[in-house]
């Protein structure tokens, strides 16, 4: 897919377009290192350590880290596993290894790393008015259950839950249902379409054999393969949908939705991924889909079931709204020049995930940190 690209910096231009534009990295070789493996672009760690100003550069047998005030990167050769600020991603193409120098595909950068590290460089954001919220399942579709319950009942107290939040910290709330009825894929996803300046959050919850943790979905990107284990068949689809025009928020939502709730939930990290589920597929608004838990596993099915820990997870998702909010809106107050990126890039930025490492208010960061105000955003 080509999207136009606006006048800006070569060096954040190459970033956004790695994936799209051969020419835009050739242009700037001299900051990527570019590598053909696989008939696909990858770039060196070393390059990306660069280009993102990590101090810190370490490879150690498979692993490299990267590490900078506040910020990190983690990743292994052989795996299809990125941990950007200690939170799990799912790289669409695997981590490499050639010449003692390991790889990431410029796929995986442009959706994945750049959009994470730098949400208030994602073209088109506008301020977040509405959230819609869809809980999972209802009517006669219970999704999956467990002894103290439903999916469909524990989906929406949290989407109940959340929508307190928001409405308290200004935000509009829509609900694609607010009791316990049937709404087809199709309408929950026209039902969003109506709304401008909003996200998207469907809620659900899990069930496997020994499965255990939490999971956040985004789109996948027109021409990866889906990584959602559920998604089998569906995995052959990799044509561009609506809801691509949209990649970089929804990686970015579904980072902030998921680096929430895991600081709030003590769980095990299933990781941000990439799948084509229906209401990913077509919403036109930034969209999300959270898989809270499994039901099927007794120490989470059971805190599922109990009202305090699906408040957690409704404050959670408010959280994730205001932060993701925060995040792609914030505008740096440097001249974005070529000279002033090469010696000012992050951690003048802002991380989507920065919720996880350090919790403290934006607004009350060191002088390092942007200063931004939440309260009266909206
Ligand atoms: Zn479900």
């Amino acid at each position: 897919m080509h999207r136009p690209i606006s006048p800006m910096p070569l060096l954040f231009r190459c970033a956004i377009c790695l994936a799209a534009s051969l020419c835009c990295v050739a242009a700037n070789a001299a900051d990527w290192q570019v590598v053909k493996q696989q008939g696909r672009d990858y770039v060196t760690f070393d390059s990306l350590a660069k280009f993102y100003q990590f101090a810190e550069y370490t490879h150690v047998n498979r692993t490299v880290s990267l590490r900078a005030d506040r910020r990190g990167i983690r990743a292994q050769s052989g795996t299809s596993e990125i941990y950007i600020n200690g939170v799990r991603f799912f790289t669409d193409y695997p981590i490499l290894s050639s010449n003692n120098e390991e790889l990431i595909s410029a796929v995986d950068v442009s959706k994945i790393v750049e959009p994470v590290l730098r949400p208030n460089k994602i073209k088109n954001t506008t301020k977040v008015e509405t959230v819609v919220l869809d809980p999972g399942h209802g009517g006669t579709d219970n999704g999956t259950s467990n002894q103290w319950g439903s999916e469909k009942q524990f989906a929406l107290d949290v989407a109940l839950a959340a929508r307190e939040q928001l409405l308290r910290a200004g935000y509009k709330v829509e609900m694609t249902r607010s009791g316990d009825t049937g709404v087809s894929l199709e309408d929950r996803v026209k039902f969003a379409n109506q709304f401008e300046n909003a996200v998207f959050i469907s809620i659900h919850f899990n069930s496997s054999n020994g499965g255990a943790g939490v999971e956040s979905y985004a789109l996948a990107p027109a021409g990866v393969v889906s990584n959602a284990a559920a998604e089998g068949l569906a995995s052959a689809d990799v044509q561009w949908h609506e809801g691509n025009a949209r990649d970089e928020q929804n990686i970015a939502l579904a980072a902030a939705v998921h680096a929430t709730v895991l600081s709030r939930v003590s769980t095990f990290d299933r990781g941000v991924r990439h799948a084509r589920f229906h209401v990913l597929r077509d919403v036109k608004i930034p969209a999300v889909l959270l898989e809270g838990g499994f039901l099927s596993n007794l120490f989470e099915g059971q805190r599922v079931a109990t009202p305090q820990h699906r408040q957690q997870l409704g404050i959670a998702i408010a959280q994730a709204v205001q932060n993701y909010d925060r995040a792609v809106n914030f505008k740096s107050s440097a001249t974005p020049t070529f000279a002033a990126a090469a010696s000012n890039l992050p951690p003048h930025e802002r991380s989507i995930t920065e919720p996880l490492t350090d919790e403290r208010p934006a607004a009350s960061g060191s002088g390092r940190q942007p200063s931004v105000d939440v309260t009266g955003a909206h």
